[in-house]
């Protein structure tokens, strides 16, 4: 399996090079050269496998032979052997049909994890192979961050530091961080905002030399590891309601396009998907997008799903690639107009076509709150505000022909966010057993001012590199 760039002036790679490589020299994203389809029969004959097994099936169509798939299933069962449910992402119906996949029982009970703790394994394993070793620094609001520190804890090859912005995550999240004290994990909180500690992690990459030498890596969303390690869950719902003989819809609460992108895969791959909801919050460019093909930045404004406050989506470039008939030249110039004029101009046919397959919808946060209640009430089941957008959207956007089953993406656990939930329901939801104890554990963490050469030099100490 062969990757090009969405912007085609990067050379074609394999499925390591990407791994490691995160985004294209041109700026562009990866995509397979071509996608792997299977057959209704080769559908059926992987219906009733196990999380694990299914995952290591179909990721070994996106590693091709370099991964052999027995040392694939190793990873995923390793990967999500851990989880808090015996069924990885289990299927819960919540009303008729409509479902809930509930892709929050990893470490840091969001979605993030079923992709990442796969990455973190693949990325030990392919550095060993090469004898290879890098050091990830990354910036965090809260979440990514937890679930890339759990995804790399211990793993040999990895030296890890994460800057937080001081005391303006929530104590859950800098604790589900700071606890982590394996030797290869580093938390910084810097004295400053997320954009600093974003900023520093810039400049940190753009110190040619710097990065060199400590050989710096990233594991953010637009890795194409994530997306391949997210279609799975997709097929094992389609397959599980019927598919490939009875066709099915996806609601995806959304941010940065990844986890939705990852159910389009799945039909580009063959499910009979029938249409694919996109939820926001009131930062939505995307349903903006959808309802009118107006895809335009507005300042991000703080919402009740904080994980989609997001206004650049950064991995819609792959799904304009393909709208674009996988004009390279085209989506670079379209993408360098919506850098510089802040609206992004897609052509109209390109757009029709979009909406054929997406529709858009807007939650605000009163209407969020009402739905977490509405759902509580009505099915007894507690959602938190990421998925109550979803189950929100696929009541309201469900296709016509209501015998189509609609699966929502269970996002985040409800104890993740329990002051929305106990806004809404006046019930706050206990963590699961396995965090019970996340108040009382030792946290591990240096506090420093912003300071470039300071941080630097914590980076410069806590990395092994190659000569360890
Ligand atoms: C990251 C995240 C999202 C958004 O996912 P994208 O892949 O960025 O669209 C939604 N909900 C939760 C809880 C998340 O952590």
């Amino acid at each position: 399996m062969r990757y090009i760039s969405t912007r085609g002036q990067a050379p074609a790679r394999d499925f390591e090079d990407v791994l490691l490589a995160g985004l294209a020299e041109d700026g562009g994203l990866f995509l397979p050269e071509t996608w792997p389809v299977l057959s209704a029969g080769e559908w059926r004959a992987l219906r009733g496998l196990p999380y694990a097994e299914l995952s290591a099936r179909l990721m070994a169509l996106f590693t091709g032979p370099g991964i052999p798939e027995a040392e694939l299933l190793r990873m995923t069962r390793a990967a999500y052997g851990g989880f808090g449910h015996a069924a990885t992402a289990p299927l819960v119906q919540i009303e008729p049909n409509l479902f809930s996949l509930e892709l929050f029982h990893g470490p840091t009970l969001a979605f993030k994890d079923m992709a990442m703790q796969l990455l973190g394994l693949l990325f030990d394993h392919v550095l060993e192979k090469r004898g290879e070793r890098i050091t990830i620094v990354a910036a965090t609001s809260g979440d990514t961050g937890s679930a890339a520190i759990e995804a790399c804890r211990d793993r040999a090859a990895i030296d890890m530091v994460v800057l937080h912005p001081e005391g303006r995550t929530s104590e859950v999240q800098r604790r589900q961080m700071t606890t982590v004290l394996s030797s290869n994990i580093h938390n910084i909180a810097v004295q400053g905002s997320f954009d600093d500690c974003q900023d520093l992690v810039k400049a940190m990459f753009g110190d040619v030399p710097f990065r060199q030498e400590m050989r710096l890596s990233a594991v953010n969303s637009i890795n194409w590891a994530r997306i391949a390690a997210q279609v799975p869950y997709y097929a094992y719902a389609a397959l599980a309601l019927g598919a490939p003989d009875r066709p099915v819809a996806f609601s995806v609460p959304t941010g940065n396009f990844g986890n939705v992108l990852a159910a389009w895969v799945a039909r580009r791959m063959g499910l009979p998907v029938e249409t694919l909801i996109v939820g926001a919050n009131r930062n939505d460019i995307l349903a903006r997008f959808l309802v009118s093909n107006d895809m335009s930045m507005l300042p991000v404004e703080p919402s009740l799903s904080p994980s989609m406050d997001i206004q650049v989506s950064s991995n819609f470039e792959r799904l304009l690639f393909e709208l674009l008939g996988r004009d390279p030249v085209a989506t670079a110039d379209i993408m360098t107009r919506f850098r510089a004029e802040g609206r992004m101009p897609v052509p109209d046919a390109a757009w029709k076509q979009a909406t054929t397959l997406f529709a858009g919808f807007t939650l605000s946060d009163e209407g969020t709150l009402e739905e977490i209640r509405r759902l509580y009430a009505e099915s007894a089941y507690l959602a938190d505000p990421h998925t109550a957008i979803g189950t929100a959207a696929a009541r309201a956007l469900r296709p016509q022909d209501c015998s189509i089953p609609v699966v929502v993406a269970a996002t985040a656990h409800p104890a993740k966010f329990p002051d929305a939930v106990e806004q809404a329901t006046g019930f706050r939801p206990p963590l699961p057993a396995r965090l019970a104890d996340l108040y009382q554990r030792e946290e591990r963490f240096a506090v420093m001012p912003g300071a470039l050469a300071d941080i630097e030099a914590a980076v410069r100490a806590h990395a092994r590199r190659n000569a360890a």
